[in-house]
């Protein structure tokens, strides 16, 4: 049998009176009666709909607010639909709509609005599930050529409609004819699989270590195998190479080998001198890992982060400013959709004991 819609699996004992099927517009419930709170959820992925979603069943109303213009974070924005349903996500969404929670997408937290104006206003406590959505830089010469993307720009744009993009990202991709992408986790497997469900004759994975020291899930690796992808493992990037127009032509590459263990307890990588050589390649992801934004944590009075804009919570995902709790991956880094379910439905019980003490 297919396996049950996820948001089913953060499910815990219910409340209100609840009948369920296995098909998430077809869940009923009769909530509590409403407590009269109101929190402001900063982020429409796993951590901030699981947030959402728990703090209805307790009777208190949210306010979903999104950068992109429809919810599901990562979920949509990233993860692409040969590997996810989006029938999963919107089935999800509309369940909790049903359920009362309002959703202002299209709205950047930090930029349009502040955390400080929604706890001076309408908001009684705010989570923050702001995810770690800034895709890292190689910082080499080339990268602002044509044809060189972020990885999530990248596949928002390989896999989405346009009417789901902001502006700036509508255009659809030109016709990729050579690929190759930089880094070796699960983001750079979604890279080259979408590359190769476009139509490129070549895609290529660069990555600087070995496949024993990827990151990554095998069984996505053997996928991306089985569909014609080649990996240049031991390969770095030493800059990317463009034409008169500003377009990318190639990547300039050295060879690695490996070297001493670093801090991350993997053999460093060392470049073999006189081992340059070109990738020829029109489109060029980088998929070499996210850090989180620090846009909310800026603008908001009393908010401690440690390296990198990590939010600092407690067990309770109670951070530094009283009211304020956070999760998933703006305090984890870069994790799993399972952990920021997990971190929403602890952040959501310390949220409703919070709200509890007010009067
Ligand atoms: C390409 C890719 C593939 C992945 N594949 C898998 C996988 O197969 N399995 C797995 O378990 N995990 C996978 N992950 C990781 C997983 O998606 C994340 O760990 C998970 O989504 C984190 O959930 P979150 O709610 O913390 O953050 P996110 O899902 O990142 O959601 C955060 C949301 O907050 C919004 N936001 C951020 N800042 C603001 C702001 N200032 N104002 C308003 N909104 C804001 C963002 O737009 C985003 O929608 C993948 C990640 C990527 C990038």
């Amino acid at each position: 049998p297919p396996p049950p819609p996820f948001f089913l699996l953060i499910r815990r004992p219910p409340r209100p009176t609840r009948v369920t099927s296995s098909a998430a517009s077809d869940v009923y419930t009769t909530p509590p009666p409403p407590s009269g709170r109101k929190v402001a959820v900063i982020g429409a992925g796993p951590a901030g709909l699981a947030v959402a979603e728990l703090l209805a069943e307790m009777g208190h109303a949210s306010t979903v607010f999104e950068y992109w213009p429809e919810p599901g974070g990562v979920l949509v924005y990233g993860i692409p639909n040969f590997k996810m349903r989006k029938q999963i996500v919107d089935d999800y969404i509309a369940h909790l709509e049903a359920l009362g929670i309002e959703f202002r997408c299209n709205t950047y937290v930090g930029k349009d609005i502040t955390v400080d104006e929604m706890l001076d206003g309408e908001y009684d406590a705010v989570f923050l599930g702001t995810g770690a959505g800034v895709g890292n830089e190689l910082g080499i010469e080339g990268e602002d050529l044509e044809g060189v993307h972020r990885a999530t720009d990248y596949l928002v744009r390989g896999n989405l409609l346009p009417h789901q993009l902001p502006e700036h990202l509508q255009e659809p991709l030109p016709q990729p004819t050579k690929v190759a992408v930089i880094g070796g986790g699960d983001t750079s497997m979604d890279c080259v699989r979408t590359a190769v469900r476009m139509g490129a004759e070549t895609v290529t994975c660069v990555y600087r270590r070995t496949e024993a020291e990827m990151l990554g899930r095998g069984e996505e690796r053997i996928n991306a195998r089985e569909e014609g992808v080649q990996f240049e493992m031991l390969t770095a990037p030493l800059r990317i190479l463009g034409d008169e127009n500003g377009k990318a032509t190639g990547v300039e590459c050295i060879r690695m080998r490996l070297g001493e263990p670093d801090d991350s307890g993997r053999r460093r990588p060392v470049p073999i001198e006189g081992s340059e050589f070109v990738i020829e390649a029109d489109t060029i992801p980088i998929a070499i890992g996210y850090g989180a934004d620090p846009v909310v944590p800026e603008t908001t009075s009393g908010l401690s982060t440690s390296w990198g804009a990590l939010i600092e919570i407690d067990d309770g995902g109670r951070t530094s400013r009283r009211g304020v709790f956070a999760g998933g991956d703006n305090v984890n880094g870069a994790d799993l959709v399972v952990t920021a379910l997990a971190d929403g439905r602890v952040a959501a019980e310390a949220i409703a004991a919070y709200l509890d003490t007010l009067d």
